[in-house]
């Protein structure tokens, strides 16, 4: 689950990291007293769950509460389209207003799980404000990562490592390591999967100050933490993808073509690599888990056919607990409730595959069926399934 800035501004501000003083606004009336309370020049900063707002247009400095009446009036109510959403952008409700703080370096600061190390990883650059990916393509030395055992804890020494590092002036060294263990509670208390300051400004008047905060926390986890839940903004997500959570089935829509529905999250990704390798590209991951029911299935199918872009769909199931006649019911009901007439590959194999593949043969529906991922992958390429 993602957050806004703001709200992970204040997670940050609660573990003594510093953040600008400001509040959130979602009107240009409160926007304009946000900043005559501030007294000073401001940033308006739309709040949406995707980065790249700055080159977006998203963030605009102010200088009176008028300006910051006036931007906050521009931006709120349209979406934003950024780099990192999709073309329909996503809605803004709110704006961040903020002191604008003087800025001398820009610096990146993150912790994520890595998977290599089996634990947590401080990621640290001194290219901070413009994106990790870009750094790491363009100038991979000038990322430096700490790995933290998670028996052992952040040790000072390894923020001091990479406060050095990041050639920061030497009254600095300690807060910079004080602030990446800070960072590290915040992350292990809220089972975060990822905490990212980008930027993490020195200030002209020699401070480190958040300047941009981004924060994941781990959906498995999130029963642990009810305070957390309620910062769920769901109007910031997919509506697919929120459909489908709501029912418990793992689905992310990807932007192919080709529809395909799973049992199992190994299984499912084994699938997109067929579909890819076949010259096919997939619409989405879509795993209804080992042991779905019908109706579980008859959901699952539905949120993948309303997707527009579904031209052609794969069904690979391997009848466990989930059984291949009861995957059957389910596909042919959702196909019925919306009249969906698009070919079907179908590779089932396991507990009652007969059954299953009789329901779907007398379904009436275009069904293909494909015996092994090899025939998968040459039927696919044919495109004529
Ligand atoms: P993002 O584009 O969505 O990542 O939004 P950020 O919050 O990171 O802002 C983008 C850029 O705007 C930053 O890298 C800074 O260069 C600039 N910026 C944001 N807030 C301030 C501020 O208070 N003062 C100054 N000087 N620059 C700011
Ligand atoms: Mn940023």
């Amino acid at each position: 689950m993602k957050v806004h800035e703001y709200q992970a501004k204040s997670l940050l501000a609660s573990y003594g990291v510093p953040v600008p003083h400001g509040g959130v606004a979602s009107s240009p009336t409160e926007a304009s007293q946000l900043t005559r309370d501030l007294g000073r020049p401001a940033v308006v900063k739309v709040q949406v769950h995707a980065g790249g707002r700055g080159k977006a247009g998203g963030i605009v400095l102010v200088d009176t509460p008028q300006e910051a009446e006036q931007a906050a009036a521009t931006l709120l109510g349209k979406p934003l389209v950024t780099a990192q959403t999709g073309p329909q952008g996503v809605p803004v409700g709110q704006v961040l207003v903020e002191e604008a703080t003087g800025v001398a370096r820009e610096l990146y600061l993150a912790l994520t799980v890595d998977r290599s190390s089996g634990g947590p990883v401080l990621i640290a650059s001194e290219s901070g404000g413009i994106e990790i990916e870009e750094v790491a393509a363009r100038e991979p030395e000038r990322i430096h990562r700490e790995a933290i055992d998670p028996l052992i804890g952040f040790q000072p020494f390894q923020g001091r490592k990479l406060a050095y590092a990041l050639h920061l002036e030497p009254e600095l060294i300690r807060s910079a390591a004080q602030l990446m263990g800070n960072l590290y509670n915040l992350f292990i208390e809220n089972d975060c999967s990822l905490v990212e300051i980008n930027p993490l400004a020195v200030t002209t008047d020699g401070r480190l100050v958040a300047l941009d905060a981004k924060i994941s926390f781990d959906d498995d986890a999130l029963f642990r933490h009810p305070e957390l839940m309620e910062l769920h903004d769901t109007g910031q997500e997919d509506p697919f993808e929120s459909q489908a959570s709501e029912h418990d089935i793992s689905y992310v829509k990807l932007d192919g073509e080709m529809g395909c529905l799973v049992n199992g999250a190994g299984l499912a990704m084994a699938t997109m690599d067929v579909i890819k390798s076949a010259g096919a590209s997939p619409a989405n991951f879509l795993d209804v888990g080992g042991g779905a029911s019908e109706e579980k299935v008859t959901i699952a199918f539905g949120i993948m056919l309303s997707d527009p872009q579904v031209k052609r769909v794969l069904v690979n199931v391997f009848g466990g607990i989930l059984r291949c006649d009861i995957a059957a019911r389910g596909i042919v009901k959702a196909c019925r409730d919306r009249g969906a007439d698009m070919p079907i590959l179908v590779r089932m194999l396991g507990t009652n595959v007969d059954e299953g593949k009789l329901v779907l043969s007398e379904s009436g529906l275009n069904v293909t069926f494909a015996d092994s991922l090899a025939e998968v992958a040459q039927k696919m390429g044919a495109a004529s399934f």
